[in-house]
């Protein structure tokens, strides 16, 4: 067994799997009780749209064949929103796939990639797959500090990654900001700006100076953004995702990319959510009130959290974050601790439908009110 492990690449020899958010059904088991709620992914909490499961039943009848390996249709929508060409467009299955099969074309052993301290744990986990090293620039109040972040490369560096709003922290950038990183940093340095969370906090005005990082690809052929259905279009389950690019890295891309690396129900439902504007700005709204209620929840228990433009937000504890979040299981409310974050004093915890942000709050205030 040990000799299997020698036998693994150097980068996949190191790496820790990822900790998905507890699952509901295993805290079933484990507690035998009902009524869970699960505040720990960051999914959208809202019912699926029912356009989006007509949609999927009716592609049904084509599950025996391979889907669309071009994703033709969903890329002439993309195209059409986003004001590309469909030649920029990538779709990958997740936008975990199309971050890291960007990483793979320009990162390798002895090279370098730039990422913010607190950033999403995934970057890394891409870095030390490909056996290079991940140069970590501390964080400014929590978030990206892109000026350090620019003079940290150096002649190694292949690619920065910057998560824009960023998960956990909720932080944001500035357009300006990201900007003046790509003036300052070598053309043949790739920029991937993941914009998961785009949507939520490109509504209202709480992230001043925050914008789409899409135009700017037109004068930096080497940015490369990234976008999910996962979140804010509520179709995490069927791993769907994209990135616009220039064109040449989009062939790039392509080479790399598994044949029919997304499946048709995902295709369909991602063509049938751009339709539903409803839902999605539904979504985002139910997000925006949750947030409110969130904050004023957390203020009220006199608790410091990070202010967050994402549809989740990390608080800081008064004492062991673990205890609380072990607690917080026992009344049947999972959170996500964030310690491989480097942030051991906080937890997150994604904003749900109002009587799920309720259930949480009030279990954290028994939690908190109870001695040890
Ligand atoms: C959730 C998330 C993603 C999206 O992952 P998918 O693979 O598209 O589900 C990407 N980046 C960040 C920062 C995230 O939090």
């Amino acid at each position: 067994m040990e000799k299997m492990i020698e036998l693994a690449s150097v980068g996949v020899r190191g790496l820790e799997a990822y900790q998905p958010g507890k699952p509901i059904e295993e805290l079933e088991r484990e507690l035998g009780i009902a009524n869970i709620v699960k505040l720990a992914s960051n999914e959208c909490p809202l019912p699926t749209s029912d356009r989006v499961k007509h949609a999927i039943e009716t592609g049904i009848k084509d599950i025996t064949r391979y889907p669309d390996g071009s994703a033709f249709k969903l890329k002439r929508k993309l195209a059409a929103k986003e004001q590309v060409s469909e030649s920029q467009i990538t779709i990958g299955s997740g936008s975990s796939e199309v971050l890291e099969l960007t990483a793979r074309i320009f990162l390798g052993a002895g090279q370098s990639a730039v990422v913010s301290q607190h950033a999403f744990i995934v970057y890394r986990l891409i870095i030390q797959s490909l056996a290079a090293k991940a140069i970590v620039v501390p964080a400014t109040d929590w978030g990206h500090d892109v000026k350090l972040m620019a003079q940290a490369v150096d002649d190694t560096t292949r690619v920065v990654f910057i998560a824009n709003p960023n998960n956990p922290t909720g932080t944001w950038v500035t357009l300006a900001d990201i900007e003046r990183l790509l003036q300052k940093i070598p053309d043949d340095v790739v920029v991937i700006l993941d914009e998961a969370y785009f949507d939520y906090a490109n509504v209202g005005s709480a992230a001043v100076g925050y914008g789409s990082g899409i135009p700017l690809i037109e004068r930096y052929p080497n940015l490369v953004v990234t976008r999910t259905f996962s979140k804010a279009y509520g179709l995490a389950a069927l791993r769907i995702g994209y990135a616009v690019s220039s064109p040449v890295i989009a062939d790039l891309l392509n080479r790399l990319r598994p044949p029919f690396n997304v499946t048709t129900p995902a295709l369909d439902a991602a063509l049938a959510v751009l339709d539903d504007l409803e839902f999605v700005s539904r979504s985002c709204q139910v997000n925006a009130a949750g947030m409110v209620q969130m904050v004023q929840g957390l203020t009220q228990l006199g608790l410091n959290f990070i202010p967050s433009v994402g549809n989740f937000i990390a608080f800081e504890c008064p004492r062991d974050a673990n205890e609380i979040y072990n607690a917080l299981l026992k009344k049947g409310v999972i959170v996500r601790p964030i310690g491989v974050y480097e942030m051991p004093n906080h937890l997150r915890v994604s904003i749900g439908l109002e009587e799920e942000n309720n259930r949480f709050l009030t279990a954290l205030t028994e939690v908190l009110a109870a001695t040890r």
